[in-house]
C-alpha cells in the first residue's frame, strides 16, 4: 500500500538506507513491516532502478530486494 504521509511521497519503491533492502509498495506483505521502519532510514523511491542507486551510496552491501514484496530482486 502506498504512503502520502512524509517520509514516504506516494511512490512505489521504498529503500531501508541501514539495511539496503528494497520494499514494492505495491506488492507489500505485513511481513515487510514498513510501519515499523525508522522515518530517518526511509528513502521513498519512483523505480527499483532508483532505488538500486540511491542504494549504492547509502548501504555498506549495496541494494537487495525484499524477500516478501520484491523477490524476483532479492538475491539472498
Ligand atoms: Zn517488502
Amino acid at each position: 500500500m502506498r504512503r502520502y504521509n512524509p517520509p514516504f511521497n506516494g511512490n512505489r519503491y521504498v529503500l531501508n538506507k541501514a539495511t539496503g533492502e528494497i520494499h514494492d509498495l505495491d506488492n507489500e506483505t505485513s511481513l515487510c513491516q514498513i510501519n515499523e521502519m525508522n522515518p530517518d532510514h526511509v528513502s521513498n523511491c519512483v523505480s527499483y532502478e532508483d532505488a538500486k542507486f540511491r542504494a549504492a551510496f547509502f548501504s555498506p552491501h549495496g541494494g537487495n530486494g525484499c524477500y516478501y514484496c520484491l523477490r524476483s530482486k532479492d538475491n539472498g
